[in-house]
């Protein structure tokens, strides 16, 4: 069963899926300085489940991840508005971003462990999201990774991370996940489009993770079209079909921008519009409903 802000799911009811996206992240103490001055969350629930409801229409988008963690503002009474009414599924994250919380400083390992095993069952979260900024992990950061990675292992939903293709963390975050005992299978290494260092990603693929291309836009430029489209067909032609997630990590707020305002036309169908037409029908099924049905139960 696949958990989702309306209750579970069976696998086969997914369907075509945006694995890594995002309704809004925001700071909660934004509303204390300046109440609904950037967002009013009325507004956008109607506008984020008008536009979801138009891209099922369109490209039969059935399942949205949310990749949203804890502390950049989830709001899992938004997201099941969300859902109901644009009748696609939306799946939470449990986890944190990689901004230390005061909160959390002083959190242990297997405190941390129990308040994400307590919020899964309550957000019905679907993925474990952690984050990772810096070339060397920090202190906090390993806290969060193995929380995260005992939070796996207790209740078996995916982890999904967070990295930075620049300075090739992932390589850091695994080892610590895996010395926990997390499989590699049960990993998505997050933000691999951001290089096109394709054997950086084949080293990370050559693992058994799931790898998340997942910021894929750029205004309809032919070149990075190609780029992209010939660097997936690469990646297949390597063995690693099987492994590839595609997604824009695009939302609908975004509150790291200094003036942040509701967004009306996203750019969540830049997969459905640009990539998946350069590549055959049976691969774009696999990409868009198979790996992300497989990396959501862990198989
Ligand atoms: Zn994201």
């Amino acid at each position: 069963m696949i958990r989702t802000v309306l209750g579970n799911i069976k696998e086969d009811a997914l369907g075509i899926t945006l694995p890594h996206e995002h309704i809004c992240c925001y700071s909660e103490y934004v509303f204390q300085m300046a109440g609904n001055k950037y967002l009013d969350k009325n507004d956008l629930v109607i506008i984020s489940s008008t536009y979801l409801r138009e891209l099922k229409e369109k490209y039969g988008l059935n399942t949205f991840v949310d990749c949203t963690p804890i502390n950049i503002g989830r709001d899992i009474e938004m997201l099941k508005k969300v859902s109901e009414q644009s009748s696609v599924n939306i799946i939470c994250s449990t986890g944190f971003y990689y901004t230390d919380e005061p909160v959390l400083y002083n959190t242990s390992t297997e405190q941390l462990c129990e308040y994400m095993i307590a919020d899964v069952r309550t957000a019905n979260a679907g993925i474990i999201k952690c984050a990772v900024k810096n070339e060397t992990i920090s202190n906090f950061q390993e806290k969060l990774l193995r929380a995260c990675a005992k939070t796996h292992l207790y209740l078996g939903i995916p982890i999904v991370l967070h990295t930075n293709a620049e300075n090739k963390n992932a390589f850091k975050a695994l080892e610590i996940l895996f010395l926990e005992g997390v499989k590699p299978n049960t990993v998505t290494v997050g933000h691999l489009s951001d290089t096109d260092d394709l054997e950086y990603v084949k080293q990370i693929a050559s693992y058994g993770c799931y790898i998340g291309l997942d910021r894929l836009y750029e205004k309809n430029s032919a070149e990075y079209i190609t780029k992209k489209t010939n660097g997936i067909l690469e990646l297949c032609r390597a063995g690693y079909e099987d492994q590839i997630l595609l997604s824009h990590d695009a939302q609908f707020f975004n509150g790291f921008e200094a003036e942040p305002k509701i967004c009306k036309q996203p750019r969540f169908s830049y997969c459905f519009d640009y990539i998946l037409p350069k590549l055959h029908h049976s691969l774009s099924d696999k990409l868009m409903i198979i790996n992300p049905m497989r990396m959501l139960t862990c198989k």
